[in-house]
């Protein structure tokens, strides 16, 4: 549940994309969620960035356009 609310608000950051890998793909696959009971299931590293950015300007999707 907080894995597909931290989707979500990575929406609201980020826009609507999806991403091949993390927690922002379309549908995750079992091998994410065994990750994810390891709490190693996150964003990459452009998503970090354009979060950051989009919390320091309060422009959203800022850098992955
Ligand atoms: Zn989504």
């Amino acid at each position: 549940m907080a894995y597909a609310a931290t989707h979500e608000i990575g929406h609201l950051l980020l826009g609507p994309r999806h991403s091949a890998l993390g927690i922002m793909q379309a549908v995750w696959k079992e091998a994410d969620y065994r990750n994810m009971a390891q709490h190693w299931l996150g964003f990459n590293a452009a998503e970090l960035a354009a979060m950051r950015q989009a919390a320091a300007t309060g422009d959203r999707l800022a850098s992955l356009r």
